[in-house]
């Protein structure tokens, strides 16, 4: 009896090496069909082949594997050839991961991406031209290039302020213009495109519309650089997804966003994903800002965040200042009052060198 089953698993490791044998054969011919496929800019991933690939196997089989045990020990074997979910979802933004191409993009002359982080600042809202107008000169003091002000505010509450709407944008753009600032703010209607560009440097998408597909195949036609937000539920695969929409459409300037994302955790108003900022730097060349003031919505933490996403290897920092926090119309709480953005500055200095 015990040389019977000495006998049989012998055998079955004659199978096991006639198996290795062959799962290392298919492994070297799908490395060859991943070259081709990637030549003719084919989806690496083809869930249909892969169900009538099994479908075939079942009819072919002679037993005893029952049509369960195949397909799973099937699927296994694709799933292993496609390595991990994270990276096989990938393979629908062939753009925005590729990878060796020309890094950075460029705002009106300044280049995100590419040497020093940048800091975009400004008030959460467009309110009153003398705010704006404070925080240019704050700006202009610590030799700052990028304004942000939101008009278009995609609020909560239908009965919040919803911003100045056009008037609010051509305010912040005649400003910036006044102190040589560059204007960061959000585009929420595609309809509104043309008129939002000629005012507006690198127009942001919100968190609320990272999703907004014809928002992003219209800004895919246009020329302007785009500074895409990461919403609040969505997973790092489709925000890289997501800015494929843009750069499939031809404009190749799209600078990510982090801005926290919604986890359990309450102590801050969202969770910032500071290993999102490393994996967006590991897989694509898009820079990536940070925005630490909609990631925790309190200002006492601002500081360290910064420095966290810098350490993280984020290209810039977006960070919300008011003349007066306590009367703003949105997002009061976490916004900086001038001296503190002054503050937030000098702490940050010794971080904000051209190396990474
Ligand atoms: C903003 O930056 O003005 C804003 C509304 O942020 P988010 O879209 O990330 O919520
Ligand atoms: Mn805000």
């Amino acid at each position: 009896m015990k040389e019977r089953l000495s006998k049989l698993r012998a055998r079955v490791d004659r199978v096991n090496e006639r198996l290795l044998e062959l799962l290392n054969e298919r492994a070297e011919l799908v490395e060859q069909l991943r070259q081709v496929k990637q030549e003719l800019g084919m989806d690496l991933y083809d869930p249909l082949r892969e169900s009538e690939q099994i479908q075939r196997l079942m009819l072919k089989s002679r037993g005893p594997m029952t049509s369960t045990m195949l397909e799973h020990v099937f699927r296994e074997i694709f799933r292993a050839s496609l390595d991990e979910q994270f990276v096989r979802s990938l393979q629908g933004a062939p753009l925005a991961t590729a990878r060796g191409g020309e890094v950075g993009v460029d705002v009106g002359g300044v280049v995100i991406g590419r040497g020093k982080p940048v800091i975009i600042a400004g008030p959460c809202a467009v309110e009153h031209r003398e705010y704006l107008e404070q925080v240019a000169e704050v700006l202009r003091e610590l030799g700052l290039g990028f304004n942000r002000g939101g008009a278009f505010k995609p609020r909560t509450s239908a009965y919040a302020f919803q911003g100045l709407g056009m008037d609010g944008v051509e305010l912040i753009a005649a400003v910036a213009r006044q102190y040589g600032l560059k204007v960061v703010s959000e585009l929420t209607d595609p309809c509104t495109l043309d008129r939002f560009s000629q005012s507006v440097d690198l127009i942001q998408v919100g968190a609320r519309n990272m999703y907004n597909y014809d928002l992003l195949k219209k800004l895919g036609k246009t020329d302007r650089p785009v500074l895409l937000k990461r919403s609040f539920a969505a997973k790092l695969d489709e925000l890289l997804l997501a800015a494929e929409y843009v750069l499939a459409g031809g404009n190749r300037r799209v600078v990510l966003c982090e801005r926290g994302i919604r986890t359990f955790e309450t102590a801050t108003r969202n969770t910032l994903d500071i290993s999102a900022v490393g994996l967006i730097k590991e897989t694509t060349d898009l820079p990536v800002v940070v925005d630490v003031s909609h990631a925790c919505g309190r200002r006492d933490l601002l500081v360290r965040l910064a420095k966290a996403s810098l350490a993280a290897g984020a290209d810039g920092l977006m960070v919300e200042v008011h003349p007066h926090p306590g009367a703003a119309l949105s997002d009061g709480s976490q916004q900086l009052d001038l001296d503190g953005f002054r503050r937030f500055m000098d702490a940050l200095s010794p971080y904000l060198t051209g190396e990474s």
